[in-house]
C-alpha cells in the first residue's frame, strides 16, 4: 500500500506532458518559427492530427473540442487540415520519414469513416512514410461496424477508447452515458478487424464514485483485457473549464479518497498481471508500452506516456502542438483563424517557446521522474532543490545515490510533486493546475 502524506500532495502541479509546460507558452515573435523547425527536421518524425469535434460533449472534458453537428463547419475544417498536411509535407526535408501517425481530438470518429480514409490517404501520399504505426482515439458512442472495418483495412494497430467508468449512475453525473454493451461492441469489432493494442481511459475521483464503484469498473475492465489502461484522476477546475460547472462538486471524493482510489487501481491492476507504466498507466507485459517502461525507454509527450522514440512531433490541426528539441509550438486554437491562415498558405503556429539548454536538461530529469526511472541530477547545471526534496527522501518516497535520484514503487503518486521541484516556472502560475493525485 502506498503511504499517504497529504502535506506532500497539497500543491497543484502540472501533468508535465511537456517541459516547459503549456502555461509558459507565449505569442511567437514571428511566423517563421514553425517553418524553420520543420525545415531543420532530421530522422524519424511523428505526426499528430487533431480532430476537434465530438458527437456529444462530456461535462468533465478538458480537450479543445466542439459539437460535430454542423456539417459545413466540419467539412471546412477537414479541407483546411488536408491543406496543412500538404503544406507541411512540402516543407519537410526528404531525409525525414514519418514512423507514427496519431489521430486524436476530440473524437476522430466524429467525422465520417470516408473522411478519415481521405485524410489518411493524403498523409500517406504527401509524406515519406515507413510502415507507420497508426493510432486513433475513439468515442465508443457512435462507433460503428463500418468504423471497425475501416480501421482494420487502413492498418490501425493502436486504439484508445474513452471509457472512464462502467457505473451508469456516475455516467449520468458526468454527461457521458455509454452502456457496457456499447463498449463490448466496440472492443469486439476492433479485435475482429485486427487492432492489436486497445487502451481504456478510466477515471477515479468522479462525482458519487466510491471504492466499490471503482472496483466494479476495474473488474469489468480486467475481464475485457485491454492491452493498456490509463487511470486518470478527474481534475475539477470549473474556473478554467466552464463545462465542468454541470458536475456536482459536493459529490466529489476528497483528496484522501482520491489517493486511496489511485492506490487501489495500482494494486488491482498489478495483481491482474498489468505492469505499471509511469505514474498512472498500465500495460500487459507483451505490449510495447510495458516493454518501454521495463527497458527505460518510455517517453512522455502531449499524448501522455508513449513508446515513440522520435524527437520531433509535428501537430496538425487547430490547437495541435508540435515539439522539436529546441522549441515547442502550438497551432492557432480558433478554428476560424486556423482556416483563414491556411487559406493564405500559411502554417498556423502562433504560441510557444524556445527551450533553453537548462529547460532541456530539466525536461530530461522531469521526464525520468514521471517515467519512474532513476535520473541523473548532474544533468542540471543550476541549483538543485535538495532542501525541498528532503521530506520525500526522509519518508522513503525516493532515494539519492550519488548523483542519482532513484524512485521506489511508492514514488508514483508523488511523481508530479517531485517533478515540480525541478520546475523553476512553477512559483508563478500554480492556480492553472490540478490536484497532485
Ligand atoms: S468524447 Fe472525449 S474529447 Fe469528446 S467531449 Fe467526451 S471526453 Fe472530451
Amino acid at each position: 500500500m502506498w503511504p499517504y502524506h497529504p502535506d506532500l500532495l497539497d500543491r497543484a502541479v502540472p501533468r508535465y506532458t511537456s517541459f516547459p509546460t503549456a502555461a509558459e507558452f507565449r505569442p511567437l515573435p514571428g511566423d517563421d518559427m514553425l517553418p524553420d523547425a520543420i525545415a531543420a527536421c532530421d530522422g524519424d518524425v511523428s505526426l499528430y492530427l487533431h480532430i476537434p469535434f465530438c458527437e456529444q460533449i462530456c461535462w468533465y472534458c478538458g480537450c479543445n473540442t466542439g459539437a460535430a453537428n454542423k456539417a459545413q463547419r466540419l467539412s471546412a475544417y477537414l479541407d483546411a487540415l488536408m491543406h496543412e498536411v500538404t503544406l507541411v509535407a512540402g516543407q519537410l526535408p526528404d531525409r525525414c520519414r514519418v514512423a507514427r501517425i496519431a489521430f486524436g481530438g476530440g473524437s476522430p470518429n466524429a467525422i465520417a469513416p470516408i473522411a478519415y480514409v481521405r485524410l489518411l490517404d493524403r498523409v500517406l501520399t504527401a509524406f515519406s512514410t515507413h510502415a507507420p504505426v497508426i493510432s486513433v482515439e475513439l468515442d465508443p458512442r457512435g462507433f460503428t461496424e463500418e468504423w471497425a472495418q475501416v480501421l482494420g483495412a487502413t492498418g490501425v494497430t493502436n486504439v484508445s477508447l474513452g471509457v472512464q467508468t462502467f457505473d451508469s449512475a456516475i455516467q449520468e453525473r458526468i454527461g457521458r452515458v455509454q452502456p457496457l454493451a456499447m463498449i463490448e461492441h466496440a472492443v469486439g469489432g476492433l479485435r475482429r478487424h485486427g487492432v492489436r493494442s486497445i487502451n481504456f481511459d478510466l477515471m477515479y475521483g468522479l462525482p458519487g464514485q466510491g471504492m466499490d464503484g471503482l472496483d466494479a469498473t476495474l473488474a469489468t475492465t480486467i475481464d475485457m483485457a485491454p492491452e493498456r489502461i490509463a487511470l486518470f484522476g478527474y481534475a475539477h477546475v470549473p474556473h478554467l473549464l466552464p463545462r465542468q460547472r454541470r458536475i456536482d462538486a459536493s459529490a466529489l471524493p476528497d483528496q484522501a479518497m482520491r489517493f486511496a482510489m489511485a492506490a487501489r487501481g495500482y494494486e488491482t491492476l498489478r495483481a491482474a498481471g498489468y505492469e505499471a507504466v509511469g505514474f498512472d498507466h498500465f500495460a500487459l507485459p507483451h505490449d510495447p508500452m510495458a516493454a518501454a517502461a521495463r527497458e527505460g525507454t518510455l517517453r512522455r509527450n502531449f499524448q501522455g506516456f508513449t513508446d515513440d522514440q522520435a524527437e520531433r512531433l509535428i501537430g496538425l490541426g487547430a490547437s495541435a502542438i508540435s515539439i522539436f528539441p529546441d522549441r515547442i509550438i502550438q497551432n492557432e486554437k480558433n478554428a476560424g483563424r486556423y482556416r483563414m491562415r491556411l487559406s493564405q498558405d500559411q502554417l498556423t503556429g502562433t504560441l510557444g517557446l524556445m527551450r533553453s539548454r537548462d529547460d532541456r536538461d530539466r525536461g530530461m530529469v522531469i521526464e525520468d521522474i514521471l517515467c519512474a526511472r532513476p535520473t541523473d541530477l548532474s544533468q542540471i547545471s543550476g541549483a538543485l532543490p535538495m532542501t525541498a526534496l528532503e521530506p520525500f527522501i526522509e519518508r522513503g518516497l525516493a532515494r539519492i545515490d550519488g548523483d542519482l535520484l532513484i524512485p521506489t514503487d511508492a514514488t508514483r503518486p508523488y511523481a508530479r510533486s517531485i517533478a515540480a521541484l525541478f520546475d523553476p516556472y512553477r512559483a508563478q502560475t500554480p492556480q492553472r493546475f490540478s490536484s497532485a493525485v
